[in-house]
């Protein structure tokens, strides 16, 4: 599909050599982890086999060595997403949920009180709608939730209407890992600046496979995982204005975060070591950039367009079955590379367990979106989703595969 070399970018994936009683992978689980190239399994290995050491601190040799590649892999990932502030905007977390928790406690529990609204999307990840929840709970704040559409569109009259004087945080999801709606983010954005409320994206759908620039978006705040871009697990970085950032309370407090301490108080270090306190994910963060410059020199573009197609293939050859739903936008809409779906014939758990002995990985289960799926009317649902290395080849294997699956159960 378009114009990626796919053959020659699934030799950069050890693990698709991958084979189960003769049976060769099918990985189609990206949404949750995407697989690892092997320059970003040697950027880690030539960080632990040559200059392993803590940053910031130290005068020697390995120290300074990873300091800069730690500080310059911040920049790297800054740019990645359009923010021209560099690492000063941009702080290393664990995941997509710990940058959700990171700006729900450090702004929201200061800042939020009662007659305040937390304005969210029906179809947000249990990241953010656990999290604000929460907060919104301990400050007296109120959550209120942009309807999704028959179609999984946002219903904008609605996010209109909701999003008013008392917005003080508008949290949505860029693109839906359940649904695949690529949501209108910086026109969200408009509707919240308009009411002086933030906004807070996350991108964790969004960043892996499309050029993302936060500040056409003019996001507040921005936030994606490593392990779903080609990058490591255990790392994952939170975007914020600066502005924004100097003024906001610490997350965590202890070594690293701090410039004076004293029996009686501290003060805080500049950004962004502000909010990474302790020792960082340095091999993890050094690995991403390198991940970055992977997906870079691919170029995001071509990689969207491939999902978009792969999407768009899924799709068609999923109508195929009488006794499909598929969720989510309708076929030719542009939208990131997942499919949701469930079979009347054969429950999401059943299917997927059954696809695991043709070696096809799917998901099957809520995908953190448990209200989404109460409001379509299931406990759970199967989604395939597709990554660079994938192929319509692929989505043919899957096809069979639930073809006989349907067979068995029928
Ligand atoms: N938001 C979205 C849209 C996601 O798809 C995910 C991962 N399923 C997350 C947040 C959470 O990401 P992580 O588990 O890396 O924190």
């Amino acid at each position: 599909t378009g114009d990626l070399d796919v053959s020659a970018i699934r030799e950069d994936f050890p693990i698709l050599e991958r084979e189960f009683d003769g049976t060769p992978l099918v990985y189609l689980d990206n949404a949750a982890t995407t697989q690892t190239p092997q320059r970003v399994i040697d950027a880690i290995s030539e960080y632990y086999e040559t200059y392993n050491a803590n940053v910031h601190r130290g005068l020697h040799h390995l120290s300074q060595e990873a300091s800069v590649a730690y500080e310059e892999a911040h920049d790297r990932m800054a740019e990645f997403i359009g923010a021209s502030g560099g690492r000063e905007e941009l702080i290393f977390t664990g995941n997509t949920t710990e940058s959700e928790n990171l700006v729900a406690y450090a702004w929201g529990l200061n800042e939020l009180g009662p007659g305040d609204e937390v304005v969210l999307t029906e179809m947000e990840h249990h990241a953010s709608l656990v999290t604000w929840q929460q907060i919104a709970k301990r400050t007296g704040a109120t959550v209120r939730y942009i309807r999704v559409d028959e179609d999984g569109h946002l219903d904008m009259d609605h996010a209109t209407e909701l999003i008013g004087p008392d917005t003080a945080m508008v949290s949505v999801v860029h693109v839906s890992n359940t649904l695949g709606t690529i949501n209108p983010v910086a026109e969200l954005a408009d509707l919240a600046h308009a009411e002086d409320a933030f906004i807070f994206v996350d991108g964790a759908q969004a960043v892996p496979n499309r050029p993302v620039d936060v500040e056409a978006i003019d996001a507040d705040f921005y936030a994606f995982s490593g392990h779903k871009m080609a990058g490591p697990t255990g790392i994952g970085a939170l975007y914020g204005k600066q502005a924004i950032l100097e003024h906001m309370e610490p997350f965590n407090y202890g070594g690293d975060m701090i410039t004076k301490v004293t029996y009686e108080d501290a003060t805080w270090n500049e950004l962004p070591w502000k909010f990474e306190a302790g020792t960082p994910k340095i091999a993890q963060g050094i690995a991403l950039a390198e991940a970055a410059d992977y997906l870079d020199e691919i170029g995001l573009d071509a990689i969207a367009r491939h999902e978009n197609e792969l999407a768009q293939y899924a799709i068609d050859r999923l109508s195929e079955f009488d006794d499909i739903e598929i969720y989510g936008p309708s076929a030719g809409e542009e939208r990131g590379g997942l499919v949701s779906f469930n079979l009347e014939s054969v429950h999401a758990h059943d299917l997927s367990s059954i696809l695991n002995d043709y070696a096809v990985a799917i998901r099957a289960g809520d995908h953190c979106t448990q209200p989404l799926h109460d409001k379509l009317g299931v406990a759970a649902s199967a989604r395939a989703s597709f990554y660079l290395y994938n192929t319509r080849d692929e989505i043919d294997v899957l096809i069979d595969a639930i073809d006989d699956a349907r067979q068995l159960f029928g």
